[in-house]
């Protein structure tokens, strides 16, 4: 399996000013490049080298591999943008906003992400620093900082190029990792996880264990939303006052705000992928996920206004979740999350009624009680049970 390990870099201002000019020659490459590219309807990589490689390399001061790199990447976006349009991701052709597209060169950011293959890029993992080929010149001793995870999965499985990209002014490199796969564990039952907004996650076995206490057991055990939906309703906040203003350095704050919200909604998913799968791995249990299509059209229903950021963040989890299930070797089963908010999860019994406000389940015909996400993280599991029984009864 491939995994993305990224590490901030803490270059001295000397440092920081070299890595500027390069990753902005890069790019100002890759625009120049786009636009010779889109001009003569040239998009492949080796077509496109034929044309530009001299002059790139020559007007904006790169080397042979980094001239090579600009040129595949500028390919790269145009294969990645003609699949978006053929898949009819920019609309019907015709449509405004597919000749809008079409009709202009693709740009490239000053800090956009530039690929380093190990000729270009060296890490010395013991010392924290990277030997990386600026357009001033190989640079030695740029510092980093990693978790002791991080530093293990580079030493043991770092493979390929590495992309450096500067954020908000922050600098990072973005490695990637091929880890063997790790074989799956027969599961002893099932965790259900139930994903929503005022709980992002619910987790419940199937049935009740007679010692269930709602905190350890990895049954009922709800991951409150509190925080971030706290965060977010700030950022709303702030993001109206924002919007009105119209300004530069509004429109630039605003984006700020924006990547701020999503590295807190991506460090709160983290966590509690985390914690999902360290419990379902020590108590030996696979992992049932609602299926995220389900999920998007669940949530567009009830909130339209908040489609977007929720099934994005949905998603997000459902991925760090699996991925994590993966290394670990927990199973994982995707389920239909069809009415699993209004079965009862001990009865079966279905009705919109069972459910008489967001946070009660009350069963109408059998009277079994519980919290809602409880009771629907139960159903989850009793379909991933099913699920891995179907699919592995040979
Ligand atoms: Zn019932």
């Amino acid at each position: 399996m491939k995994l993305v390990v990224q590490v901030k870099l803490l270059p001295t201002p000397e440092q920081a000013a070299a890595l500027e000019a390069t990753l902005r020659a890069a790019n100002d490459a890759a625009t120049w490049v786009s636009q010779l590219a889109h001009d003569r309807r040239v998009f492949r990589n080796y077509d496109l080298r034929k044309h530009v490689y001299g002059q790139v390399k020559d007007r904006y001061g790169l080397a042979a591999q980094a001239a090579q790199h600009v040129i595949k990447k500028v390919a790269d976006a145009y294969t990645t943008l003609h699949a978006h349009v053929r898949n009819g991701h920019l609309g019907r052709p015709g449509s405004a906003r597919r000749e809008r597209v079409l009709a202009r060169p693709i740009v490239f950011r000053p800090g956009a992400a530039q690929p380093f293959d190990d000729r270009c890029l060296s890490w010395q993992l013991n010392a924290r620093t990277v030997s990386i080929w600026t357009t001033g010149g190989r640079m030695k001793g740029v510092a980093f900082t990693a978790s002791p995870d991080q530093l293990t999965l580079l030493a043991a499985h770092r493979k390929g190029e590495s992309d450096l990209v500067c954020r908000d002014g922050r600098w990072f490199l973005i490695a990637t990792c091929d880890l063997p796969d790790v074989p799956v564990r027969a599961p002893d039952g099932f965790v259900g996880v139930d994903l929503g907004i005022a709980n992002i996650a619910t987790t419940a076995t199937a049935t009740a264990t007679a010692t269930a206490t709602g905190t350890g057991t990895g049954d009922g055990v709800r991951h409150s939303g509190k925080t971030l939906n706290a965060v977010r309703h700030r950022h709303r906040e702030l993001r109206r006052r924002l919007q009105a203003k119209q300004t530069k350095s509004a429109r630039r704050l605003l984006k700020k705000r924006r990547r701020k919200e999503a590295r807190f909604a991506a460090d709160t998913n983290h966590t509690i992928a985390r914690r999902i799968v360290t419990e379902a791995a020590r108590t030996g249990r696979g992992i049932a996920l609602e299926d995220l299509q389900g999920i998007r059209d669940r949530v567009r229903l009830r909130k339209p206004q908040r489609v977007t950021l929720h099934s994005w963040s949905f998603h997000q989890l459902g991925h760090f979740i699996a991925y994590k299930a993966a290394r670990a070797g927990v199973a994982l089963v995707w389920v239909d999350p069809a009415y699993t908010s209004q079965a009862c999860s001990a009865c079966g019994h279905v009705a919109k009624n069972n459910r008489p406000d967001q946070e009660t389940f009350a069963c109408t015909s059998c009277g079994f009680a519980e919290h809602a996400d409880v009771n629907a993280a139960r159903n989850i599991a009793a379909r991933g049970e099913t699920g891995w029984a179907v699919s592995h009864a040979a």
